[in-house]
């Protein structure tokens, strides 16, 4: 069978290479960090940091195709990993989602609506930034953040300056605190014949920044579940996209406003492991094979939750539990905001 280059040996790199290997796949993953999740699953891993030519070179020799499962991989590797094999999905969705600033901008002149937005410089531009927009809302790195990291709420004009100091001068956005209902992500597919295959939208909930509970069916109307699945395909299509990306939407008065995309399987897809025939590890794996996507269609309700952190103590309990389907990544070491594993419960 063909490889399949993954770049990211984390926990979405591992539940990929176990999709690829059901599919007679072979996996090669690239990660600068020694003994990764995806170490125990994967046929082959290079273990070098995305400076090592060399390694890249090789890597890419090596591979079929070439995948990531996190956002934040240098240009420079890009390039050169391009020069020998495709990367799916396309290096445009990457450099878009990389930039709190430019997706925002890009969701927006696609006709989408997004959270009112400004980019940060400096203290001056917060204070016009502020004055435009009001308060509350949140500033945010415009690069590298994840499960909320990198970000401070402004309830009020006084808290501007603390807010800025916390970010440590990295380039910032400022955006309006949407008032929504509920959140919910679409995890959508687009194989490489241009078909494209979303699973229904799922419910999510936040706490501390970090995804607790993705449930399916999300409780809202079918029109808006069909909204979603429609914005979602657009963005797709937009970009040409060829593999499984998340996209976060708001609920709100005034209809479906667009969070964040990540150009990768997604945490909030999780639940899609027992809750439909083809989950979204393999429907990603299918697309970047340039395989027919598979039927996505989901077959049971489902909660997933999370266990980060210290929610491990109550692995035993879960597991003693009747049909809670557990899916863990082999971290060595637990620790506070560390997501170590999920688990899906049919309702
Ligand atoms: P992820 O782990 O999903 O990549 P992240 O660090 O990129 O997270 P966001 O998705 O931007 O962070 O924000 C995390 C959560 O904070 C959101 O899911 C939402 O609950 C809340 N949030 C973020 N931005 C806004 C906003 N503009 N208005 C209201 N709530 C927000
Ligand atoms: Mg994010
Ligand atoms: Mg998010």
């Amino acid at each position: 069978g063909a490889t399949i280059g993954i770049l990211g040996g984390g926990q979405l790199g591992r539940m990929l290479s176990v999709a690829a290997s059901r599919l007679g796949l072979h996996v090669h993953i690239y990660e600068p960090a020694a003994n990764p999740p995806a170490s125990e699953t994967a046929d082959r891993i290079t273990t070098a940091p995305y400076e090592d030519h060399d390694a890249l070179t090789a890597f890419a020799k090596d591979c079929d195709v070439i995948t990531y499962e996190f956002e934040n991989i240098p240009t420079e590797a890009l390039d050169l990993l391009e020069q020998h094999r495709p990367i799916r999905p396309c290096r445009e969705a990457l450099r878009i989602s990389q930039d709190r600033l430019t997706e925002k901008g890009w969701l927006a002149d696609l006709g989408l609506q997004v959270a009112p937005f400004a980019d940060i410089k400096d203290a001056a531009s917060l204070d016009t930034a502020l004055e435009r927009i009001g308060a509350p809302a949140i500033l945010k790195t415009r690069r590298f953040g994840y499960d909320g990291k990198g970000q401070a709420r402004i309830n009020a004009p006084e808290d501007a300056a603390d807010a800025l100091a916390s970010l440590n001068g990295a380039p910032a956005i400022l955006e309006g605190f949407v008032s929504f209902t509920r959140e919910i992500s679409v995890i959508a597919a687009r194989g490489l014949d241009g078909r494209v295959a979303c699973f229904d939208p799922g419910e999510n909930v936040h706490r501390e920044g970090i995804l607790r509970t993705t449930t399916v069916p999300a409780t809202i109307p079918h029109s808006l579940a069909t909204d979603a699945v429609l914005m979602a395909s657009r963005i797709l299509t937009a970009l040409d996209y060829v593999g499984v990306m998340g996209v976060e939407l708001f609920v709100t008065d005034t209809g479906l406003v667009v969070n964040e995309i990540a150009p990768r399987v997604h945490n909030s897809g999780h639940w899609t492991q027992n809750g439909c025939q083809i989950d979204q590890f393999e429907q990603h794996i299918r697309a970047v094979a340039g395989w027919p996507l598979g039927d996505g269609k989901r077959h049971s309700d489902v909660e997933m939750e999370n266990l980060i952190g210290e929610d491990m103590d109550r692995l035993a309990q879960i597991a003693a539990e009747p049909g809670a389907a557990l899916h863990l990544y082999g971290k060595a070491e637990t620790r506070p905001g560390r997501k170590m594993g999920h688990v899906n419960r049919l309702r």
